[in-house]
């Protein structure tokens, strides 16, 4: 891999250079609280250092409402609307956002991709973040805390810049193109880059692994935890719109007034609506609340083979953004203990 150093004094440049690849979008304070991505148009006020963002990456691969064509119904005909994607760079996203745009690929690219993200995702340029956990994180327990493949560019933290690691053939030609504003990393900047991933490590609340749960969630299905956490739960669907995971959607047909033209939709859906899983007939093969909470545990537990990994990549953000205070690593914990019970360990 090439590493570079982008020092303090070049960052500004630095966003400035980035820009002439495409419309920048990167994370900014957008409230007392809360962090969105947004269209730079202000290079002052993207944030380098915040831990999460009320939307995930997953929105401009996946927008929340997206036109997929227009049809004619006298006709019997449809037009694609999708058009060229222009390029466009996504600055700060932390190694676990990444992994996570690695894991839809594998749902959006497979034997049958999706033209609409695989469109998005050639037109994305990746610049990742290193960061430093908080209360919520556990993505060192998922294995996603670091991450070496899918990104172009990737700043690691220094006290004096940043270390920039090369992760592309278009993260090659952009440095390339700019090397007025990078130096070559010299031996304090080494030590220096092992200081900040020993402090990161230190920051986890938690050690060990969750490789196993899938299997205990499904052994557990008739834990009283589940009534209990269902319970509580307002079914408002936060907890999947903020998982940079999430992927389900649902697709409509909207008509016009005059009845002739229309237009086809998607949007974001959530497996925590009862919506979801109604089908023609009426019938609902998740009635319940409950049905629909343990869905989502066990969703994003389940392996996703290509990288080894759940679905989950412990970001967190299901637990900050849950409005019924419903913790899902706690919980996922309290599985574990169930489980142990179960074998008397
Ligand atoms: S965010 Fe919380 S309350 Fe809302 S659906 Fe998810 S678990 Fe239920
Ligand atoms: S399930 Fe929760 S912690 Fe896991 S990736 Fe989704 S939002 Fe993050």
């Amino acid at each position: 891999m090439r590493y570079l150093k982008l020092g303090s004094g070049n960052i500004d440049r630095f966003l400035e250079r980035i820009s002439n690849y495409g419309e920048l979008y990167a994370p900014q304070k957008i409230s007392e609280k809360f962090y969105d991505y947004r269209k730079v148009d202000d290079i002052e006020k993207v944030e380098f250092n915040y831990n999460r963002t009320i939307t995930p990456a997953k929105k401009y691969f996946i927008p929340p409402k997206q036109e997929m064509f227009e049809f004619d119904i006298e006709e019997g005909e449809y037009e694609e609307t999708l058009g060229e994607v222009k390029p466009f760079v996504l600055f700060g996203l932390h190694a676990c956002s990444i992994v996570a745009l690695r894991i839809l690929d594998g749902v959006y690219l497979n034997e049958y991709p999706d033209k609409y993200y695989a469109a998005r995702r050639e037109a994305g340029i990746i610049i990742g973040i290193s960061c430093l956990p908080d209360e919520y994180c556990f993505c060192n327990l998922r294995r996603t805390d670091f991450v070496d493949v899918g990104f172009d560019l990737f700043l690691h933290e220094l006290p004096d810049g940043y270390l920039i690691r090369v992760g592309s053939e278009r993260g090659h030609r952009i440095v390339d193109e700019n090397m007025d504003i990078f130096e070559n990393v010299d031996n304090e900047d080494i030590e220096n880059f092992k200081k900040f991933e020993k402090k990161r490590h230190e920051m986890f609340r938690y050690e060990g692994s969750f490789d196993n749960l899938r299997y205990m969630l499904e052994l557990t299905e008739n834990s009283p935890l589940w009534e209990e956490e269902s319970e509580k739960c307002l079914g408002c669907g936060n907890c999947t719109m903020t998982c940079p995971t999430c992927r389900c959607y649902d697709v409509q047909d909207l008509p016009d007034i005059d009845g002739k033209h229309g237009k086809r939709i998607r949007f974001w859906d959530s497996c925590q609506f009862r919506s979801h899983g109604l089908v023609a007939g009426g019938h609902n093969f998740r009635e319940t609340k409950k049905d629909r909470f343990i869905n989502r545990y066990v969703c994003k537990n389940a392996y996703f083979y290509p990288l080894g990994t759940s679905y989950c990549v412990g970001c967190g953000n299901c637990t900050y953004f849950c409005p019924a205070g419903i913790d899902f690593l706690k919980n996922l914990m309290k599985i574990r203990d169930v489980i142990g019970a179960v074998h008397g360990e």
